[in-house]
């Protein structure tokens, strides 16, 4: 099968680069959602536990039961809200905080812009008023950024919202409750940072998605993918190759069949632009499900080290790229 390696060189080197933005690694909660982006949930937690992270984001509850040992708290974004020792729920509407378990540790979601999770402004203090009632125990309060990532002042638009909502929080009577606010986009772009806590996923895998306009941090995928040879052979010339015969060889050439196909999550693209891997071989032919040929007759191929380059190419962005590849793809450390 198909294998990832995965570079803790680089990780670590992601997570100093955050580090040194946020001013402690203490600051840092891991996004850890959706398999760690496609880089396996048990293996990347333990990795930045063993780096000192503290803190660790999931979507759900049973992905948060897997890792809560290494952390001091785990979120779990989207869940049904309970109560456990060390992890706490996102609360996205109103009725959330009614259907919670009693004395469930809970961060409150508001809306500042972004329109898709999260209570209202206007909703604030009754999300506030019913948590206290309902016995939750508040212990974040959190919002999301639409356009981080984008050169334009939508950022401060909803930074400014949020200083607010943090004045009617404390002013509500609540004191202890974290603050965060930033995701990857917004540590790397801004200069200071002053909340408790940042978001980080695409950045600690090594993804800088800023426009090139204020693109300084430089970071380094932390996964790269490879694929085994299964079989090789001459095909003369005029033979095709794959299904549909869309690759044709105008001269002999040798050819190999390697063991990944879309079916482990890799694109399957188009024939007309077939992507070309990071060792400059061009993809022969369809992807089928499990298998793919290249120009080549090496044992092991390097299919890609940058997911932002694959991103290019298949015209997504780099968190679908490495967060399609399934979970069954063996992965180790080096
Ligand atoms: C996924 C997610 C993040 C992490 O975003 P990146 O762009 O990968 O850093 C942060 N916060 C929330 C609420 C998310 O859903």
């Amino acid at each position: 099968m198909a294998f990832i390696k995965i570079n803790k060189q680089n990780f670590f080197h992601n997570l100093n680069q955050i580090a040194l933005k946020t001013g402690s690694k203490e600051k840092i909660a891991i996004v850890l959602k959706d398999n760690a982006y496609g880089h396996g949930l048990i293996l990347m937690a333990e990795l930045a536990s063993s780096f000192g992270i503290k803190h660790a984001v999931v979507r759900k509850r049973d992905e948060a039961k897997q890792i809560d040992m290494l952390f001091q708290t785990v979120l779990v974004l989207g869940d049904t809200i309970k109560k456990d020792e060390n992890i706490s729920y996102a609360i996205n509407t109103l009725e959330d905080i009614s259907r919670a378990e009693k004395g469930a540790k809970v961060e409150l979601k508001v809306d500042t812009g972004m329109h898709r999770n999260g209570i209202a402004l206007t909703e604030l203090e009754e999300a506030l008023a019913t948590i206290k009632e309902k016995g939750l125990l508040l212990v974040g309060v959190m919002t999301h950024y639409r356009s981080a990532d984008v050169l334009s002042s939508e950022l401060f638009w909803q930074q400014k919202q949020f200083e607010i909502v943090k004045k009617r929080v404390h002013a509500s009577g609540f004191e202890k409750v974290r603050f965060h606010s930033y995701n990857s986009a917004a540590i790397l772009r801004m200069k200071h940072f002053d909340e408790d806590l940042v978001r980080v996923g695409i950045g600690a895998y090594g993804y800088n998605e800023l426009d090139a306009s204020f693109d300084t941090v430089v970071l380094h995928p932390v996964l790269s993918l490879h694929a085994k040879k299964v079989s090789t052979r001459l095909l003369k010339k005029g033979e095709c190759v794959g299904y549909g015969g869309d690759f044709t060889a105008t001269k002999e050439m040798l050819v190999s069949t390697y063991d990944l196909g879309y079916g482990d999550g890799w694109c399957r693209g188009n024939t007309k632009g077939p992507y070309v891997t990071s060792e400059n071989l061009p993809f022969i032919g369809r992807v089928s499900m499990d298998f793919s040929i290249l120009a080549s007759d090496k044992e092991e191929v390097c299919i890609m080290h940058n997911a932002q380059h694959a991103a290019r190419h298949f015209e997504t962005i780099s968190y679908e790229v490495t967060t399609a590849l399934s979970a069954d793809i063996p992965k180790r450390v080096v």
